[in-house]
């Protein structure tokens, strides 16, 4: 730990240091200078106490910043200076076996470390290691994020069950999906609607507190911890799900939610909290990843207001409506479920819905009986024929 503390404190500092006399240069308009550790060195001799590739590091990241702010400036903001209260991390390279992983006795060497850090391992994996980044989050956690080269980069592709699968977004429900087999609708986790009530009261508790003082201290590690809990738990969720409906469907249909935009609104603290945009871009690399076809519909596509099965279009239908009735063919639907179709639709190759007056058959509904999908299991649901 005292190590540790000692690299992320000198990275800190070399990363301010080369990122101040850049910056000079970049105010008086004059070519940004190249910088190295070394030239630090002799000034500051505790530099040399640390790992030197962790401050290499250092030099190769803000080179980066800064070469890509000048490509895109809008994207690529200005690197800022860092402060000793933000995520605390190095990252080192692997030169010559500086870095090896002993999968046997759970140990991580590193430059500097050669009797080895234990870790908990959550993989093997084959190739040859680049370099690790050690970080510290506020909970006091530590991690070793560590970069393989491998050879076989492919990921195993597993034939999809349902030939298209859309997923409609939902307030009450995390997704409401329809693929081949019928629909369903996958909670919010229980154990994350808690966690967060939880993490109410801790922040509660924590701004009572007076500042500075043990229990103040004792709060805020409480208050770190469960939001740590919180992130983990919710990506674990996010992933599941996302790769579930990934390896069930070849083609993904989901809305176009301007996220953003419904951000503002009143619905901005449900929605901030499921995840959703994390969710669609999951899908997104999953899609790409395992050769699956992922589709966003236009955001003025009506999914909620379309009957699914003749097409009419509720243009009354407000957001408080859960269920509706077709006035043109008398089916009941449940809004969720009915979105959900719809996309379902667009995805096996029928993206424009037919009016009512041109509607001729149903032959929306898909085959077959619905079974229970493997996607269920990623999170609690109920299940629709
Ligand atoms: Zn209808």
């Amino acid at each position: 730990m005292v190590f540790f503390a000692k690299t992320f404190g000198c990275c800190r500092f070399v990363w301010n240091k080369m990122l101040d006399k850049k910056l000079q240069a970049y105010q008086k308009k004059e070519r940004i200078p190249g910088v190295t550790p070394a030239e630090y060195k002799k000034d500051f001799p505790f530099l040399k106490e640390v790992d030197c590739f962790a401050l290499v590091a250092v030099q190769n990241h803000i080179k980066n910043a800064f070469r890509n702010h000048f490509k895109n400036r809008k994207q690529f903001k200005l690197p800022k200076f860092k402060k000793k209260k933000d995520k605390q991390s190095y990252t080192t390279y692997n030169v010559h076996n500086s870095i090896i992983v002993d999968f046997e006795k759970g140990l991580l060497y590193l430059p500097k470390l050669r009797e080895g850090v234990r870790i908990e391992l959550h993989r093997k994996f084959d190739g040859k290691i680049k370099s690790v980044t050690i970080s510290k989050t506020a909970d006091g956690k530590y991690y070793a994020s560590i970069l393989v080269e491998t050879e076989n980069r492919r990921n195993k592709v597993v034939e999809p069950k349902s030939r298209a699968c859309g997923i409609d977004l939902g307030l009450d429900h995390f997704v409401t999906v329809t693929n081949d087999f019928g629909s369903y609708k996958v909670e919010h986790p229980k154990y994350l609607r808690r966690g967060e009530e939880r993490l109410k009261r801790l922040q509660k508790s924590f701004s009572k507190k007076q500042k500075g003082s043990k229990n103040s201290e004792k709060a805020r590690l409480r208050l770190a911890r469960q939001h740590a809990y919180i992130t983990n738990a919710r990506n674990d969720f996010l992933h599941k799900l996302s790769k579930a409906i990934i390896d069930e469907n070849q083609v993904v249909v989901v809305e176009d939610i301007n996220v953003k935009g419904l951000l503002k609104t009143r619905l901005a603290k449900s929605i901030s909290d499921s995840g959703w945009s994390k969710f669609l871009s999951y899908l997104k690399y999953k899609a790409e990843w395992y050769e699956r076809t992922f589709i966003q519909v236009d955001r003025f596509f009506p999914s909620s207001k379309l009957c699914h099965r003749c097409g009419y279009k509720n243009e009354d239908l407000a957001l408080h409506n859960r269920t509706w009735c077709c006035p043109a063919c008398g089916e009941t639907h449940d809004r969720d479920v009915n979105a959900s179709k719809n996309l379902y639709f667009v995805g096996l190759g029928r993206p424009e819905v037919t009016p009512v007056e041109q509607a001729l058959v149903d032959d929306r509904s898909p085959n077959g009986l619905p079974k229970k999908p493997s996607c269920a299991e990623a999170g609690s649901s109920a299940f629709y024929g």
